[in-house]
């Protein structure tokens, strides 16, 4: 069965919701603490998260999740004041009283469950960025058997015209954006340009995260020539590619052997896909997301508008060989 507009509507009002909340904690108490692996975490992940995990479960109530945080994390991580400054940002945020056992069921919620239908959810993806006063991404995907079929991310570090960011989403094949303080969304496309026209490549703003020198090698071979480089944080490097304001996205690991994490792709597969592009492997072969948390059978990430995607995959083959 399909999701209707006005079924998917309450996704879209919960990243939008989970984006204010981010910006507002990014503008005036930002809180790194630590998990374990050494990944940042603030206060915001975890409120962010409570909002998208709650619309899922007032609204898809049988499907299952896999979220990135936890609220094994949000106990044993966070000291009792900023646990309760999570549930004031929450209440806050959704102008509704609640409690902290609301907060921690909504976080895990639908964990574990073996459904045909996931919602995948990284509620900050980039938080280095967030951290840094970045950009970064609230994202929510949906996949059904395996395969990204919807998604919505929030940008809050976007340039719109009302200077609040943007939402990219993907729903039933079709591609939109839509000012986070807008009413009216746009459909989008990914770009048509060739190398020859002029491209604008976006890649990780984390050296740690992706070999910049190896990328620009590979689009020298590839005939990409002097592109414009937009480095950013998270999954708003799909949202620019499928919105045709960027071309090309490699997400090539300086570590060959990194697994990449399904909360980090979902979403922004829905949304190229939607919007006419390409995402696969440094092979062409498709992200396998039917293995858990990771994407164990693929190494690195190809994104493009589809103009010179095979060229791109065997400039990366070659320069690995
Ligand atoms: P980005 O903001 O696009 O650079 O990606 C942020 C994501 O990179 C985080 O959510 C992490 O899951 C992921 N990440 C962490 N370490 C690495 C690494 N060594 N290589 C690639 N990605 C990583
Ligand atoms: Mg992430």
């Amino acid at each position: 069965m399909p999701i209707t507009p006005t079924q998917f509507q309450p996704i879209l009002d919960a990243v939008q919701l989970a984006s204010s909340l981010c910006r507002r904690v990014q503008q005036t108490d930002v809180i790194p603490a630590e998990k374990p692996g050494r990944e940042p975490v603030t206060i915001a992940d975890y409120g962010s998260q409570a909002i998208l995990c709650r619309a899922v479960a007032l609204h898809f109530p049988d499907d299952g999740v896999i979220a990135e945080e936890s609220s094994a994390q949000f106990l044993s991580g966070l000291q009792p004041h900023q646990r309760q400054r999570v549930v004031t940002l929450v209440s806050e945020t959704l102008r509704e009283s609640v409690t902290e056992a609301e907060v921690i069921g909504w976080m895990d919620y639908g964990r574990n469950r073996d459904t045909s239908r996931k919602w995948v959810i990284d509620p900050i993806d980039g938080t280095k960025g967030f951290l840094g006063q970045r950009r970064y991404t609230i994202a929510i995907g949906l996949l059904e058997n395996h395969r990204p079929i919807a998604g919505a991310l929030g940008s809050p570090g976007y340039s719109s015209p009302s200077g609040l960011g943007r939402m990219t989403y993907a729903l039933n094949g079709e591609a939109w954006q839509i000012d986070l303080a807008g009413r009216e969304a746009t459909r989008i496309q990914v770009s048509k340009r060739l190398p020859s026209d002029g491209y604008i490549t976006a890649e990780s703003f984390e050296s740690d995260h992706a070999d910049h020198a190896m990328i620009s090698g590979i689009y020298e071979q590839a005939g990409v020539l002097q592109p414009i480089i937009e480095r950013m944080d998270g999954q708003d490097k799909y949202a620019m590619i499928a919105a045709g304001e960027a071309d090309v996205y490699l997400r090539l690991s300086p570590k060959r052997d990194y697994k990449e994490k399904i909360w980090d792709h979902a979403a922004g597969v829905a949304v190229i896909e939607a919007a006419g592009g390409r995402v696969t492997d440094m092979y062409g072969n498709a992200l396998d997301f039917s293995l858990g948390q990771q994407l164990d059978s693929n190494t690195f990430v190809v994104v493009s508008n589809g103009q010179i995607h095979d060229a791109l995959v065997q400039a990366i083959q070659a320069a690995y060989a």
